[in-house]
């Protein structure tokens, strides 16, 4: 297989990559030092199209390809993991599901706004009690007089409390199906909605660049109109998007891995200890002969379900190996990284600290390794 960047995919990912070194670069230790999601620097990214990649340019998209967005995912990541993380949560499951499964009507009045660089899009789906276990979410969509009422609460929700986040697209339990089992609908709450709130944003290990936090719904009506698709096909609607979003955790992975490598291998080609460069040492050597292979082992995979995504084809097993593998990958090497810094990668002024501390929830998100073993082993079919 050839991945070779087409010539628009390569525009796209110089046209990125030079936004991110001019204008993340230098701001991405603050921000995440203060724990503050730089919206200024994703109104930046907007305004040169690209929160609007994956969406056809008919919806104020850019309409690139899966690799081409997974290439430009990479780059931002090694510059930045945490900033990457809210751009790639708003381009996959923040704007997807509208786009998969809203109407037209829908897709003009939401999509059309996260495409444009104008808002940020957020999915609930996780709650305090329901993480991997989705269909045990208790948020409940009882109908009413044209729409309907939510009541429940959402944990860790990516960009929905940011002075750009136009508010989420959640997923409630409607009913039970003839066969017992609960059906599940897709709503668009807007911010602002009555009985809608936001708690304080969520202090992690990493990320702190990223908006993430819980939401309350209280009595919350929702027009007929901000139902997604049929109600009763929210789960297989958000099934789909994060299937998407697998594949963008993997080149998280992998930038972040790649971004890590970067910094060890300058830092060992310029620290010296019993008279000679650390990267004259065979042991510092083999450690970063170990993370380039590991690192580029992780890329093609990660092209690899990208290319299936762009080919038509089934991808669901190959986003999930590609994730588990990339995230594993992106733990290891920089801890690898932070282990060749010394005692200097150990400080949080560090460069390295900060990628080290952004890596271990790549292994948790989107669904964490241990599904993702589930999602492999029954697609190999136990
Ligand atoms: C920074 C961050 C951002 C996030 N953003 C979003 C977002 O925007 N939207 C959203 O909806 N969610 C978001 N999440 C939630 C994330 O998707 C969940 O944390 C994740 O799916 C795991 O759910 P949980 O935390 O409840 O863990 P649990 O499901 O409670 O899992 C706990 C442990 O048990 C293991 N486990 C569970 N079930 C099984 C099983 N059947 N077999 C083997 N092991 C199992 C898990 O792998 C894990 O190790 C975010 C999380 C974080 C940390």
């Amino acid at each position: 297989m050839d991945f070779t960047l087409t010539e628009p995919e390569r525009e796209l990912l110089d046209l990125g990559r030079a936004f991110a070194e001019r204008e993340i670069a230098p701001i991405a230790a603050q921000a995440w030092r203060e724990e503050r999601c730089p919206t200024e620097v994703l109104r930046g990214l907007g305004d040169l199209g690209l929160l609007g990649l994956l969406v056809p340019e008919k919806w104020g998209g850019i309409d690139a390809s899966t690799v081409g967005f997974v290439s430009l995912l990479e780059a931002l990541a090694a510059i930045d993991p945490s900033i990457a993380s809210a751009w790639q949560a708003h381009t996959t499951i923040g704007s997807l599901p509208l786009l998969l499964f809203g109407s037209d009507e829908q897709r003009e009045r939401w999509l059309r706004p996260l495409a444009e660089g104008r808002a940020l899009g957020a999915f609930g789906l996780t709650e305090p009690g329901a993480g991997s276990d989705v269909q045990s979410i208790r948020t409940r969509a009882t109908r009413a007089a044209g729409g309907w009422v939510l009541n429940g609460q959402k944990a860790f929700i990516s960009n929905a409390g940011t002075d750009m986040s136009f508010g989420v697209t959640v997923l409630a339990r409607i009913d039970e199906g003839a066969d017992g089992k609960p059906r599940f609908g897709s709503f668009i709450v807007e911010r602002g909605a009555q009985g809608y709130s936001e708690g304080p944003k969520l202090r992690g290990i990493g990320w702190h660049s990223l908006d993430t936090r819980e939401l309350f719904f209280d009595d919350v009506w929702v027009p007929d109109d901000q139902v997604v698709g049929e109600p009763g096909a929210g789960l297989r609607q958000f099934f789909g998007a994060l299937e998407v979003g697998r594949i963008s955790i993997a080149a998280l992975s992998v930038g972040t891995a790649e971004g890590a490598l970067r910094l060890a291998l300058e830092y060992a080609k310029q620290r010296e200890q019993f008279g000679a460069k650390i990267s004259s040492f065979q042991a510092i050597q083999f450690k970063l002969a170990d993370m380039a292979t590991e690192i580029e082992a992780a890329r093609w995979l990660t092209y690899y379900a990208a290319a299936r995504r762009d080919a038509g084809q089934p991808f669901k097993k190959e986003a999930a190996m590609a994730k588990l593998k990339a995230s594993r990958v992106a733990t290891a090497v920089t801890s690898e990284a932070v282990q060749i810094f010394g005692g200097a990668g150990y400080l949080l002024e560090s460069p390295i600290a900060r990628f080290y501390c952004d890596a271990k929830v790549l292994e948790i998100g989107e669904g964490t390794n241990e599904i993702q073993h589930l999602v492999i082993a029954r697609e190999l079919g136990c």
